[in-house]
């Protein structure tokens, strides 16, 4: 059983602001609290975990479309969803200390965790997380709109569009990557809960008789997932829901969870919602959103299965994972040992020196594998402390032109994680690192 290590908090969250993974957002004013801003390694990194999601589930299946809605919406939606009434959490105030906490989070429902006093909380009331805001050019004449707190409506009520223009039929799914956002009473532990964010998610509409059999089949896909992208498996937990614990729509829900150095939290929640969704959009936009059989004759509302992940979250739980200290010639290095797919660069030219005899070589190797691959490129300190910086930010390969490359025509290829170095004909170096990247 792994046991969580606080220390790696610090350690991971120094890092993304140190090396431009993530800042927090608007720091020359001071801050905004729980907004992050993704830096140049951040959202090359963010695209990846996006992109490995978007091959996995969309470009390796048939079975699966992409769609990319809106994020405003009319409250009809949330009406339909439910989530103008039920998206709520209990919010109780410290009389006290004037902090506001979550009830549901509270270790001790009576005492206050800010100020450590008893009975001092308000009564719990409700709190909508959506955000809700105006369309329209007169202020206070708008319609009034909602960010969406989730992707998933977007594919609830585009059903019946994708059914008309694609050739797909039950079982099928729509998947979508985007920005969402909640309100959250107490957003924290860095980027794992804030108020804006990013979910990948599937809706996946099935025959109701198959949708115990898809549901064990998606947990299975999205738990591999995320073990096929490095994290290890001993880190990751499948709960699923007590009966008290489930949404009422939900026929079953399980969450995929990561051991963070605060303990386990949610990754992800792969939920069979029944037909509630398609039904509650049915009736409030008043259209018929069914199925027809045509082999069978039957008539029928699908049922739906939804495997819900968060992008940021997601990539949160990849660096923790990946972050690792070893010692190479005496001295403490730190690596992201991240799959290659994730890392932000794929590999770094390094000339052994800033010398102007070494940089044409160097600038062509570049050129060259630029269009396959990120590539980084530097030429500034000791060629050792440039290792460690890439170390440091996961580039598995580096590739190093030094003087010898101008009479041998041949360079150096370092490993991350072995530090292990062969020396690759010019010719061949493309060639070499594509090959070990899709390894
Ligand atoms: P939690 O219990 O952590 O609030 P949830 O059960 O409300 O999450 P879902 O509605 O199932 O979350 O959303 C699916 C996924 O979206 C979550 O598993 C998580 O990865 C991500 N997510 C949800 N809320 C946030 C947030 N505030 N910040 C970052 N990611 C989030």
């Amino acid at each position: 059983m792994p046991t969580p290590d606080p220390a790696l908090f610090d350690k991971v969250v120094n890092l993304c602001k140190r090396r431009g993974f993530v800042y927090p957002s608007a720091e020359i004013y001071g801050g905004f609290r729980s907004t992050y801003d993704y830096g140049p390694l951040g959202s090359l990194m963010l695209r990846n975990v996006k992109d490995a999601w978007w091959r996995s589930m969309v470009q390796l299946r048939h079975d699966v479309v992409g769609l990319d809605a809106s994020i405003l919406s009319p409250p009809k939606v949330w009406e339909a969803s439910g989530h103008l009434a039920n998206f709520t959490d209990p919010l109780v105030d410290c009389t006290n200390c004037k902090t506001r906490h979550r009830q549901d989070n509270l270790a001790d429902p009576d005492k206050c965790p800010s100020c450590g006093k008893t009975d001092t909380f308000t009564e719990a009331r409700a709190f909508n997380l959506m955000f809700k805001t105006e369309a329209g050019p007169v202020e206070g004449a708008g319609a009034e709109v909602y960010l969406r707190p989730e992707t998933a409506q977007g594919m609830f009520i585009n059903c019946k569009n994708v059914l008309n223009t694609t050739r797909k039929w039950p079982p099928f799914g729509i998947a979508q990557i985007g920005k969402s956002f909640r309100n959250e009473i107490t957003p924290g532990n860095f980027v794992f809960r804030t108020r804006e964010f990013e979910q990948m998610e599937l809706e996946f509409f099935v025959p109701p008789d198959d949708a115990e059999e898809w549901y064990e089949y998606w947990l299975k896909e999205r738990f591999d997932w995320y073990v096929d992208l490095g994290i290890p498996p001993d880190l990751l937990m499948l709960r699923p829901h007590d009966e008290d614990e489930l949404s009422h729509y939900s026929l079953g829900t399980a969450d995929i969870e990561f051991m963070f150095p605060w303990g386990w939290g949610e990754l992800e929640g792969v939920a069979n919602r029944g037909d509630f969704d398609l039904k509650q959009h049915s009736e409030h936009a008043n259209e018929k959103l069914e199925y027809f059989d045509q082999a069978t004759g039957e008539r029928y509302v699908p049922y739906v299965i939804e495997p819900a992940a968060g992008a940021t979250r997601s990539m949160m739980a990849f660096l923790m994972a990946a972050y690792d200290e070893d010692e190479i010639n005496g001295e403490t290095r730190t690596v992201l040992r991240l799959d290659p797919r994730l890392a932000p660069y794929k590999v770094a030219v390094l000339p052994l020196s800033k010398k102007d005899v070494l940089q044409p070589l160097a600038k062509q190797l570049l050129a060259q594998l630029q269009p396959h691959v990120m590539t980084e490129y530097d030429e500034t300190q000791a060629i050792g402390r440039r290792y460690r910086r890439q170390d440091e930010i996961g580039t598995p390969l580096c590739v190093t032109v030094d003087f010898d490359s101008l009479e041998d025509n041949a360079v150096t290829v370092r490993d991350r994680d072995t530090t292990d170095q062969v020396r690759i004909a010019v010719d061949d170096v493309v060639a070499h690192v594509v090959d070990r990247l899709n390894a």
